[in-house]
């Protein structure tokens, strides 16, 4: 970058322009005077603030020339002096332009080699400097933010005019501000190196900051890609948006970016502000809720996005208009989202508590920065790069609340997961038992139809006024001992036996105590025909049967006599019958199964037996023998 001032500035000119100073215009000496110039020989490693060194000069209508203001006589106006030391002149929002006057002087043997610097990057629509030459006549640097940057003599984020003066001299500067917006001209004089010391600190500061954006918002936009989640996309905005509106504050993205648009230069601080402020607030909107826990602001937040959105356009499109209104509008926007962080905070609300803070720390930063400039607080690191520090605070505070936010909905997953195994294995654990319960259910069901079946069965083999087996089980019994007997080649015996007389007996004592009779004969039979293997059956009527297995005709004989011996000597009273008391007669057959014979035909032989037992007087037992 060219040194513009520096080369104007030697020795001859000055001396020829303080001596034509003396001559001609002696009321502007005493004014010189009155207003001694600075000493720069006084400046080492800090710098000099300027403001109570400026001779000021007001030209409301803005007509005014370097000559009018160099010869008051020719304009008319007078510079004033005096002002109290100060960070900067803040002449507020005026229309009119305003001259400074600089009055330097190199008392020292060595030449001075200084930095000009107006520590404000949108200084002024329009600044001029103007610095004498060599034939008396000025030379003049035309710049301000309504200019490219390259009209800058020295290329920095801030105003520096490089200036240069021989061992022994004197200077005097003159500076035209106009401006469209707030006029504040914060003014030092740096020794040469001190100021490159000061810049590359600078510079480096700088860098650390938009280095742990890009990082942050890089990191956050990978974050992006792989969750899918548009809260990580929403602080990337958020970032990229704040970033780029602090660029434009302090002048570097002016440097950088878009230094050759003066039209964006002019509006980029405003729009990119409105839009940091809308999309903090969706951002801020998609991590607290806000519609539950304060309806009413969430409604203003909404305004508040719309209007920032519509300033922001309002601003690009007519920057004049709209930069009042703007500045209203985003303080107050700026306290309703500070407002509505503390109050969802004090709800409790975990990411309003990060957001909050984040906000908090940033108003303090730019705070802090507002009251250097306006001389209250001293200039220190925190005081000179609050936006910066307050900003990055903010931001490293809410990847915070996003990684907070992040941990919340894993472990309420985690929690819903477990919930879900819990109640699955609560459904299964109810299912095993009910299915438990169901197989003991089933298996009691199944025993008492077992045992239902087994009286079923009983029942339908039992003869119910006796209880001996009826007709069917002596029938099963019989074809099973049949087989038996078949396979083994054993005998097989059958006896059939009839009571005597009972037709007489019924009619005698009548049929209840025939059946208590049948009853007696029953049991009379059935402890007789007792052997195992053995069975004793009520075959119909009063006709009784055994079947045994195993035993000869001639023992077969022998049981059934002792079945008539048995009853008789049972002595049942039979009134009607010739022995006085109850006696049968019994059939008896026995045969070795053989293929050609079969159970029917044992009973058919038994039954003729009992024909001849009959036959032959009753009260006995007749074995069927082969003829
Ligand atoms: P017999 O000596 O020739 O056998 O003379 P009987 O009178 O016994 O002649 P029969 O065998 O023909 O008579 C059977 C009688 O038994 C007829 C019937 O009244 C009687 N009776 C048959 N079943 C029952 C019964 O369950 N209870 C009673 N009380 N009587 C029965
Ligand atoms: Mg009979
Ligand atoms: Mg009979």
């Amino acid at each position: 970058m060219t040194n513009v001032v520096p080369h104007l500035l030697t020795r001859k000119c000055l001396t020829g322009w303080w001596l034509r100073a003396l001559l001609c215009w002696l009321p502007a000496l005493a004014l010189a005077q009155a207003h001694p110039p600075l000493e720069v020989t006084r400046l080492a490693d800090s710098p000099v603030s300027l403001t109570e060194h400026f001779a000021i000069l007001e030209d409301p209508a803005g007509t005014l020339g370097l000559d009018d203001v160099v010869s008051p006589q020719a304009g008319g106006a007078a510079f004033t002096t005096g002002q109290a030391p100060a960070w900067s002149l803040n002449f507020g929002l005026t229309p009119s332009a305003y001259w400074l006057r600089l009055k330097l002087k190199n008392g020292g043997t060595e030449p001075f080699d200084g930095m000009l610097e107006f520590t404000y990057p949108r200084l002024a629509t329009s600044v001029q400097v103007y610095a004498p030459k060599s034939d008396g006549t000025y030379s003049v640097v035309n710049t301000g933010y309504a200019q490219p940057f390259a009209s800058r003599p020295y290329a920095h984020h801030f105003y520096v005019f490089p200036l240069a003066m021989p061992a022994h001299a004197e200077q005097t500067l003159y500076f035209r501000f106009q401006s469209d917006v707030n006029l504040e001209i914060p003014a030092r004089l740096w020794a040469r190196e001190a100021f490159h010391r000061y810049e590359r600190v600078d510079y480096v500061s700088q860098a650390l900051y938009f280095g742990m954006v890009i990082a942050m918002m890089g990191y956050n936009l990978l974050l992006f890609l792989a969750l899918r989640s548009v809260r990580y996309l929403l602080y990337v905005c958020f970032g990229v948006s704040t970033a780029l509106s602090v660029a434009a504050i302090n002048g570097l993205a002016i440097e950088y970016l878009w230094g050759n648009s003066p039209y964006w230069i002019n509006i980029s601080a405003s729009v990119g502000y409105a839009m940091s402020l809308a999309v903090g607030i969706v951002f801020m909107r998609s991590m607290v809720d806000t519609r539950t826990l304060v309806p009413r602001l969430d409604v203003a937040l909404k305004v508040a996005v719309g209007m920032q959105l519509a300033m922001a356009a309002g601003v690009a499109m007519s920057y004049s208009t709209f930069i009042k209104p703007q500045l209203v509008i985003a303080g107050a926007t700026s306290l309703l989202v500070l407002l509505t962080g503390v109050w969802c905070a004090v709800k409790r609300d975990r990411s309003a508590l990060y957001f909050s803070a984040a906000f908090t720390v940033m108003a303090l930063g730019a705070v802090a920065n507002s009251l250097r400039a306006l001389g209250v607080l001293p200039t220190t690191l925190f005081s000179t790069y609050g936006i910066q520090i307050g900003s990055a605070i903010e931001m490293v505070l809410l990847a915070f609340a996003l990684a907070d936010r992040y941990n919340a909905i894993r472990l309420e997953k985690e929690d819903a997961q477990r919930e879900a195994l819990k109640a699955q294995q609560l459904l299964v654990d109810n299912l095993q038992s009910t299915e438990r319960q169901l197989e003991i259910r089933v298996s009691e069901r199944t025993e008492e139809l077992k045992q239902l079946n087994l009286k079923l069965a009983s029942l339908s083999e039992t003869d119910s006024l006796t209880g001996l087996a009826n007709r069917r089980r002596f029938d099963d019994v019989l074809n099973a001992e049949w087989r038996r007997a078949l396979r083994l080649g054993q005998p097989l015996a059958v006896g059939l036996l009839d009571v005597d007389w009972f037709k007489k007996y019924n009619d005698h004592y009548g049929h209840l105590a025939g059946d208590d009779c049948l009853k007696h004969i029953a049991t009379v039979l059935g402890a007789t025909v007792c052997r195992t293997g053995d069975l004793a059956a009520r075959y119909g009527g009063e006709e009784f049967a055994f079947i045994a297995p195993g035993i000869d005709g001639e023992q077969a004989l022998k049981l059934a006599e002792k079945v008539c011996a048995a009853l008789a000597a049972s002595a049942w009273p039979h009134a009607s019958s010739a022995f006085g008391y109850v006696t049968a007669s019994v059939g008896v057959a026995c045969v070795v199964p053989a293929d050609t014979s079969s159970p029917l035909a044992l009973v058919k032989a038994a039954d003729d037996a009992l024909y001849q037992a009959k036959a032959q007087g009753r009260n006995r037992a007749v074995l069927h023998r082969q003829s």
